[in-house]
């Protein structure tokens, strides 16, 4: 790095590489709070962007930024899907399930080898598929209302940082100077690429790969006649984000249509393989890829028959990156751009991700601009988050493609997940309800040791996860088979002494998981107040109040949507 002249009359606080979820969000709590921010993006809005489905995490997490910072548009009508359906963009979609359909190849689907997460009808409803170019403009948007400058078609490809501050160079040979540099140019990597902290290879198991467009005319996949019908759950497929399985990878559905009131017809559908066994194919355009896999599983095929791309095909080579460091004096690299903040689509962990980093960054970012100093140590918290997360999103996602050879071991493992989800959001939950009754900064999530994911900081959640990964680990080395991995993790669950009885985690023969029916929330409340552990009934304090029918966010209350 080299020193710097101090003559330019472009001084920011905090300058932004990148204008999208990440840089919108950070840039519009930054202007709010009165911080000089900049806001640099090489392309322009609108634009496309993936991160489409959201989790419980993503909006427990926006709860808790909108009532710490206070910026209306976060709090009022970002922190809920029917906030965001009705206030800032009627082109997303609804989240009510997560699906995951297990396909073989050359054979229709067989209805019993489906699993499903309802997302539970309390608190503020569902989830939601976000159309990101809406939503990224929303945000960016927002940040300038409060006094950030925006300067977009502007491509940063230098940056300069010593002791006194950050120089910006640009594409164009503008300069620009701030006292802090937050590089959210997600996968392009601007600073880690500048700074030479990408690993080569990333220091990650899982090694996949993507092609993905957005698509008009997909058919709803509860409607097809298929020889062997389809599975009947507690809520429809095209309801929620729906992940068609087989052996080597997976298919995702993310339907932004699939609400009454949606303006948007389109859906986002992507395809994502093991990169090692199914390698980017050098003869084949990814339409003709998108062709060969279609005529490989033939009750998929019957849900795009008529379906047509708006937009060329993307094909990715492998999708993980890593970053060797993730903060430094003057400098941090949010969770997308370090490469914690995406490892694969499956479970929709980036955006939560994400967002997590930004609570973090966006409270320590005000006490270092107040107390002008932006040394390393002040952001170290970052590095511990980004950490975690990529951890334990790198070891559930690699054996969740281990666990995609069968449906017994996809059907075990899934629970796993459902879990930490489940016990994650009691965690945010009830943090977020003792910070709007106090505003005690140290209830909230980074006041503590990083979430991992969502539970993992729990010794019972982190033992059980890990032994269960052990498991598939013996099954990938041939010392076990996909049943004896499948029994033992059910066998696990079955003792488990944390998770409601309710969610029927240790029964293979209950696929699918509804916390949201009336005897489901009787039994748990039964549990929670005679035999669940100390620390769950802490967490569950003031859950009538959520899961009351008559609270004004109730799903209870609202319309639902098509069926
Ligand atoms: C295949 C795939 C599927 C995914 N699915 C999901 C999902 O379902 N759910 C989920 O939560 N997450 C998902 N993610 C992760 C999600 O996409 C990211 O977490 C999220 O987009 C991060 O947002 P961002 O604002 O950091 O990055 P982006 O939205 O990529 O924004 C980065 C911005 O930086 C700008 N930029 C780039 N280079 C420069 C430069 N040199 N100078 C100036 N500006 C620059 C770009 O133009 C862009 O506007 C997925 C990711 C991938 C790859």
């Amino acid at each position: 790095m080299t020193g710097m002249s101090s003559d330019s009359k472009q001084q920011y606080d905090v300058a932004i590489i990148g204008a999208g979820y990440e840089g919108g969000l950070l840039g519009a709590i930054l202007a709010y709070k009165g911080v000089k921010v900049l806001m640099v993006d090489n392309s322009i809005h609108p634009r496309f962007a993936l991160g489409e489905s959201t989790v419980r995490h993503t909006f427990r997490l926006m709860k808790i930024i909108g009532e710490r910072f206070g910026v209306p548009e976060i709090k009022d009508k970002f922190s809920s899907a029917s906030g965001l359906h009705t206030s800032v963009a009627a082109s997303c979609g609804e989240k009510r399930n997560f699906g995951f359909i297990y396909h073989r190849e050359g054979q229709h689907q067989n209805p019993t080898e489906a699993t499903q997460l309802v997302i539970p009808p309390f608190r503020e409803g569902y989830e939601a598929h976000l159309f990101r170019q809406d939503i990224d403009s929303f945000l960016t948007y927002t940040a300038v209302r409060y006094g950030a400058t925006v300067k977009y078609r502007t491509s940063v490809n230098n940056v300069e940082i010593d002791g006194s501050g950050v120089r910006l160079g640009t594409a164009a040979g503008e300069e620009f100077r701030a006292r802090y540099v937050v590089d959210a140019s997600g996968s392009f990597g601007v600073l880690s690429r500048a700074l030479n902290l990408r690993d080569n290879p990333p220091r990650l198991k899982l090694n996949t790969r993507c092609l993905f467009t957005h698509m008009i005319d997909v058919k709803e996949y509860d409607d097809l006649v298929l020889p062997n019908g389809v599975p009947r759950y507690p809520e429809r497929w095209y309801n929620g984000t729906c992940h068609h399985i087989f052996d080597g990878g997976w298919l995702w559905v993310i339907p932004f249509n699939n609400r009454k009131g949606s303006t948007n017809q389109l859906v986002s559908v992507g395809l994502s393989y093991d990169n090692i066994r199914f390698p980017r194919p050098k003869d084949m355009t990814p339409e003709q890829e998108w062709a060969s896999f279609l005529s490989k599983y033939p009750s998929i095929n019957e849900q795009f028959k008529d379906a047509k791309p708006v937009r060329d095909w993307i094909s990715s080579d492998r999708l993980q990156t890593s970053s060797k460091q993730s903060v430094g004096d003057r400098w941090c690299l949010t969770a997308a751009a370090h490469g914690s903040g995406f490892i694969d689509a499956l479970f929709s962990r980036g955006l939560a991700s994400s967002t997590e980093v930004l609570n973090a960054l966006a409270s320590r970012l005000l006490k270092a601009v107040k107390d002008d100093d932006f040394s390393r140590e002040k952001f170290e918290y970052l590095e511990r988050v980004e950490e975690a997360n990529m951890r334990i999103n790198d070891r559930l996602t690699s054996t969740s493609y281990a666990c995609f050879r069968s449906f017994e071991t996809w059907n075990a493992w899934y629970r796993i997940w459902a879990l930490g989800v489940g016990l994650g959001d009691l965690r945010l939950t009830s943090a977020y309800r003792k910070y709007k009754k106090s505003h005690d900064e140290s209830v909230l999530p980074d006041a503590e040791e990083p979430m991992g994911l969502f539970f993992s900081q729990h010794a019972g959640y982190g033992e059980l996860f890990e032994s269960c990964a052990q498991q598939v680990d013996a099954m990938i080395a041939g010392s076990a088979s996909t049943q004896q991995t499948a029994d033992e993790i059910f066998r696990r669950m079955r003792e488990c002494k944390f998770a409601p009885p309710s969610l029927k985690l240790g029964d293979p023969n209950a696929k699918f998981i509804n916390q949201g029916t009336i005897p489901a929330i009787f039994q748990t409340l039964k549990w929670l107040m005679t035999s669940a552990p100390p620390e769950i009934k802490e967490m569950s304090m003031g859950i009538m109040a959520d899961i009351n029918p008559m609270s004004p966010h109730s799903r209870w209350r609202t319309k639902p949507a098509l069926t």
